[in-house]
């Protein structure tokens, strides 16, 4: 199932980039395995997913030894100060990323452990007021301060779009992320790139990679549907 599942996302990436091999097209799948069991990892890894999406550290901490060490893990939830210490050295990119003195406390633990650490800036363009993410207006400055910290490096932008029944909605959320993008990327802010988009979730991807995602991130669209009850 699991494996179907992942050929027919990619194949629909494949389509919205017009391409006809998965590794030619610019956007990236992550699967978005929170609350799964390893074994389901496992099924996804044989097919030959390398990247995977966690939302929280103590799960994604007791998965990584559990999975081959060639796999790109991406931490896409909050991040809490406290807890920076235990993934810095660990995940590929961390998509969320919305205030200095959260990446202030990276670039610390970063050079203790003598790493450098990929992250995005979580954009909420939306303005949902339950979501954490930066205000649109709020980004240039904080991307203007966390591009002179070493050992942290900007590589784009990350949002979550509200559920909508019709993605079709979301559009403009993305499109408003790759315009911020670009007027970053205008900047020329010395060693900040903006070629990551973080955008697209099982509802609305294939909108997303239409307006330029560079990453979606699927979970219930590979695994199936999340039960928190266990
Ligand atoms: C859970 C989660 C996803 C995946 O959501 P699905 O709708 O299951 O694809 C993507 N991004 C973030 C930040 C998430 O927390």
């Amino acid at each position: 199932m699991i494996a179907e599942n992942i050929l027919s996302v990619e194949n629909i990436i494949k389509e919205k980039s017009n391409k006809d091999d998965i590794k030619d097209c610019k956007c990236k799948l992550i699967a978005v395995s929170k609350t799964k069991p390893v074994s389901a990892l496992k099924e996804a890894y044989d097919y030959g997913i390398r990247d995977f999406g966690e939302n929280k550290v103590q799960e994604l901490t007791e998965k990584i030894p559990e999975m081959p060490d060639d796999i790109r893990w991406h931490l896409i939830g909050h991040l809490q100060r406290n807890k920076v210490k235990y993934i810095v050295d660990k995940v590929y990119l961390i998509h969320s990323v919305d205030s200095l003195r959260l990446a202030n406390q990276i670039d610390v633990e970063a050079k203790k452990k003598n790493v450098n650490v990929n992250i995005l800036i979580e954009v909420n363009v939306a303005k949902e007021e339950s979501k954490f993410g930066l205000m649109t207006d709020e980004v240039k400055d904080l991307v203007l301060e966390i591009s002179k910290l070493e050992n942290v490096h900007i590589k784009g932008l990350m949002t979550i779009a509200p559920y909508d029944e019709n993605p079709e909605n979301n559009r403009v959320y993305f499109r408003k992320l790759k315009e911020l993008a670009l007027e970053i990327d205008s900047m020329n802010i010395p060693e900040v790139e903006m070629t990551e988009l973080s955008m697209g979730m099982t509802n609305d991807y294939p909108i997303a990679i239409e307006e330029g995602s560079t990453y979606v991130r699927v979970g219930t669209g590979i695994f199936g549907e999340r039960n928190y009850n266990i």
